[in-house]
């Protein structure tokens, strides 16, 4: 019988060992007494700086009794039925499908349309991989922005220039199938059980051509430089998806995976009605220190053990009348990263490879931002609010794609522009006071939380951390409204996806709202309802998952 073995605390190093024999002491035997022993889960335990160690949850077969086994405090053994398989039987009827963008939503619908023979046409605005490297080059070395090609649009999304955290909070059982193909095309097989996994740039971009390539090979047709441009609706049902140019692609389902920055596509939207509703954000700046500053207070004495990763944080404050701060997006060994994508708008963000061998750690710091803080009863409120403190930033780095920026020890002491730490920002960030870029409000979270910050972190608020503004497209300021279906309330045939239509925060959760909707397609196209990914997703369980 399979069993798993959950919470068994293993010593720093015992991971590299023979995990049967960790087994053998919490469960009784002898290690040869367990077969196909597997690391199902691994997270850090560093509560006590003195004593980190792992903790693990292990898969393995025994034809042992363990009905009688008495298990030390903590440890839970449980039997593991068999895996689910995600094989499906091609469906009857074939929709003709139109994905809006290739993001992890786009693409894991795509993939899951492909098991049930469905073969969707894929909009992508901007450009194949090679040729966005390109224009992100420009971006990041000499402040050039292509509207259309940068670190939110063109082959992958946003998720292809991210941080590459794997982390969800969702529970899905389709989590496993992204994670798995992720594996399949190139990524390290430990993010199966890791708590936190994670890839890197470097990797999710290679994982993304491939897995384009191979859909390419099994049906999928990719446009590039192909803006959703129109949607051509008879009697409040799709019936064609529209370009720039005019040409129509008819089709009896749109999917509508556009991101959080597809300001333009929302607007489409709202002039067509689409139901849709404000949805609150947060918004904030960039910190970053020197990563050797970020291990030496998370890890203490064990610093430098070899299996430490970089350290990482998470930092909350909650500051009452329905206001907080929080780090978010937490990038060990990574670089702050220049993710405008509209012109006269300068906007960060946080990325790593997959070695996080920077020397650099940074996150998000980022206050909440209620609908009521947007000052409009727009539907696009939210979006417009961004785009004006994005715009702000903009001046305040002297009307450049740099990064207005200042030492969190000014920035505590309401001064203007001072010396800036060191950052691996690029292009340049230029000193600046962020009073002028940051809602006061934002300011005011901002202010409050970064001294309780320092309680935990010492030296986390010293002039040695840089703060870069603005951190302002965390998840999406929308949600387009679906049914149980998951098309639109309003409109038939369209199906609200991923990021930006407000399901999904970070890219499993993204990935696994694609596969949802592919689901829901196949499901109207005559599938059988497929157990494994009925799972419903709380829209708390999505904001800012990573
Ligand atoms: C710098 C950075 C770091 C991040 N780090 C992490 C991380 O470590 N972990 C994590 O989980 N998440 C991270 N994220 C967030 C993550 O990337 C997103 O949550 C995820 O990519 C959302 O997936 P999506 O498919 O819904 O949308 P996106 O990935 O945004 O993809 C949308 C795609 O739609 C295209 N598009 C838009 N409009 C149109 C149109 N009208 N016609 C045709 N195509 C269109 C866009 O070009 C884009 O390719 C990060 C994001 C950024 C920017």
């Amino acid at each position: 019988m399979r069993y798993l073995l959950t919470n068994l605390p293993l010593n720093l190093g015992e991971e590299k060992l023979d995990l049967a024999r960790p087994l053998s002491h919490a469960l009784g035997g002898k290690p040869s007494d367990y077969s196909g022993v597997v690391l199902e889960r691994r997270s850090l335990d560093a509560r006590h700086k003195g004593a980190i160690r792992f903790l693990v949850a292990l898969g393995f077969d025994t034809s042992r009794d363990l009905g009688k086994v008495e298990l030390l405090a903590g440890l839970k053994l449980e039997v593991v039925p068999p895996p689910s398989p995600y094989f499906v039987d091609p469906v009857p009827r074939r929709p003709r499908v139109v994905i809006v963008g290739s993001g992890p939503a786009g693409t894991f619908c795509a993939l899951r349309l492909l098991d049930y023979g469905i073969e969707p046409i894929m909009l992508e605005r901007g450009p194949a991989m090679s040729e966005r490297v390109q224009s992100i080059n420009a971006l990041w070395q000499k402040g050039i922005l292509n509207p259309e090609a940068n670190s939110q649009f063109g082959e992958g999304g946003a998720g292809t220039f991210s941080d590459g955290k794997l982390t969800t909070r969702i529970g899905h059982p389709a989590t496993r199938y992204v994670l798995e193909t992720f594996v399949r095309y190139g990524a390290n097989p430990r993010i199966l059980y890791l708590s936190k996994p994670h890839v890197g740039t470097d990797v999710i971009r290679k994982c993304s051509v491939l897995i384009r390539k191979d859909a390419e090979a099994r049906g999928v047709t990719y446009r590039w430089k192909a803006k959703l441009a129109d949607i051509c609706f008879e009697n409040g049902a799709v019936r064609a998806a529209v370009l720039p140019d005019g040409e129509q692609i008819p089709c009896d389902a749109i999917v509508l995976a556009p991101g959080h920055s597809a300001r333009d596509t929302f607007e489409m939207l709202h002039r067509h009605g689409v139901a849709m509703r404000q949805k609150p954000f947060a918004m904030g700046v960039r910190v970053e220190h020197p990563q050797d500053f970020i291990d030496k207070n998370q890890y203490g004495p064990s610093k430098g053990h070899p299996s430490l990763p970089p350290a990482d944080y998470k930092l909350v404050c909650n500051l009452g009348l329905n206001r907080a701060a929080y780090s978010f997006c937490m990038c060990p060994g990574g670089e702050v990263i220049q993710c405008s994508s509209e012109e006269g708008g300068v906007v960060v963000n946080g990325m790593s490879n997959e070695k996080r061998d920077s020397g650099f750690a940074n996150s998000g710091l980022v206050a909440k931002v209620n609908t009521s803080d947007f000052g409009s009863d727009h539907l696009l409120g939210g979006m417009y609010f961004q785009r004006r403190w994005e715009q702000q930033a903009f001046k305040a780095a002297g009307g450049t794609y740099g990064a207005p920026a200042t030492s969190v020890w000014d920035f505590l002491r309401l001064k203007g522009s001072g010396q800036l730490p060191r950052t691996s920002f690029r292009p340049f960030a230029v000193p600046a006071d962020l009073r002028t870029c940051l809602p006061d409000f934002v300011q005011e979270q901002l202010r409050g939380a970064l001294p309780v910050f320092d309680k935990k972190i010492h030296g986390f608020a010293s002039r040695e951390a840089i703060l870069l503004a603005i951190e302002s497209r965390t998840s999406s300021p929308i949600q387009l409204l679906r049914n149980e279906d998951g098309q639109s309330v309003s409109h038939a045939g369209l199906y609200p996806c991923g990021e930006g239509a407000g399901f999904a925060g970070g890219i499993t959760s993204a990935a696994v709202d694609g596969i949802r909707v592919a689901e829901w397609i196949a499901q109207k196209a005559g599938a059988p309802v497929f157990q494994v990914f009925e799972k419903q997703v709380r829209a708390s369980e999505l904001a800012n998952e990573y």
